[in-house]
């Protein structure tokens, strides 16, 4: 089996595994990964992460170009927005999971540090995490809010939408999304009782000992 065909297969996986546990729903969420020829593999537009077909996925050429399978999703500038600004990512995930939305609707949430620091994993998974303002699913207007990040983040929220993840490769980005989700579920289950969070110094050591990327 071809290193492609092993991708197409994992990326169909992994997203089934995450519909089948409720992370998105219907035909919400796309995912994307690079394939060793410097192109990309994406879900297509209205396909459901419970049922997408390994052989239908859009795939694109290293400079860009459509060349197969089914038309990609609406948010492929998104998508673009961080392969062109982070070199080193190997694959996109976007979903529309119940907790880290709710939790981007909620007053007081920071804006450059959208998760709050309740666990050593989301910090060192995801950094430090972006909230978005609220875009028109499908503007371009969101793939230009990502570049403007300059690459320096490697997770946002889209608020009243969902999270967007790159990760080394689709199984980091998958893991990694999970976390952000789990933590923002801790964050509701636990913003109403003072919860401690990790202190400045405690969050400074995941980040010194696991080299997080933890841009101010
Ligand atoms: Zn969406």
């Amino acid at each position: 089996m071809s290193a492609e065909t092993k991708l197409r297969e994992l990326v169909c996986y992994l997203a089934k595994s995450l519909f089948d546990r409720g992370h998105t729903h219907g035909s919400t969420g796309n995912i994307s990964a690079r394939v060793p020829d410097g192109g990309l593999l994406v879900s297509p537009t209205g396909s459901s992460f419970g049922r997408l077909d390994p052989g239908r996925l859009s795939r694109f050429d290293e400079s860009g170009r459509h060349i197969g399978g089914d038309k990609p999703t609406k948010e492929m500038p998104l998508h673009a927005a961080f392969y062109d600004t982070r070199s080193q990512a190997g694959a996109v995930v976007h979903l529309h999971s119940c907790h880290a939305v709710a939790w981007s609707m909620m007053p007081d949430v920071d804006e450059d540090d959208f998760l709050p620091p309740l666990t050593p994993y989301g910090i060192m998974q995801l950094g430090r995490v972006k909230l978005l303002p609220y875009f028109r699913p499908g503007d371009p207007a969101i793939g230009e809010a990502v570049r403007g990040l300059a690459g320096k983040r490697t997770a946002v929220m889209l608020a009243n939408h969902g999270p967007v993840v790159a990760g080394k490769d689709v199984e980091a980005a998958c893991n990694a999304i999970e976390e952000l989700e789990a933590t923002a579920r801790l964050a509701i289950l636990t913003c109403a009782c003072g919860a401690r969070r990790l202190k400045g110094a405690e969050i400074q050591d995941v980040v010194t000992t696991f080299n997080v990327e933890w841009e101010a």
